[in-house]
């Protein structure tokens, strides 16, 4: 799990102190839509979905803001982009 969507642990820090520490959560609160990954970027729904699920985009791309099984995406791009072993992203087309 990157740092950038680690805020707290309950075990040693209470929710509120979690919750309204400033900075926290920076990856949903500070968002703008120039934060969308490739299978996102330019969605008309990007400000108020962000990308989609979190956690479906990260693990299967590595990125947040991402989420490469949208359906509004996948029939609005016609594919899927994926991050390559070398980083990179590619867009791979669908027969959709
Ligand atoms: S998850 Fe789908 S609806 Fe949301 S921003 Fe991405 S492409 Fe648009």
């Amino acid at each position: 799990m990157p740092d950038e969507l680690v805020d707290g642990d309950l075990r040693k820090n209470d929710l509120w102190d979690i919750w309204f520490r400033p900075g926290a959560f920076a990856y949903s609160r500070d968002y703008e839509d120039d934060m969308l990954g490739l299978n996102c970027a330019g969605c008309e729904h990007g400000e108020q979905c962000r990308g989609g699920c979190t956690s479906m985009s990260y693990t299967t791309t590595g990125l947040i803001h991402n989420d490469p099984f949208c359906f509004h995406g996948i029939r609005t791009r016609r594919g899927v982009a994926i991050t390559t072993q070398v980083g990179r992203e590619e867009l791979v087309e669908l027969d959709c």
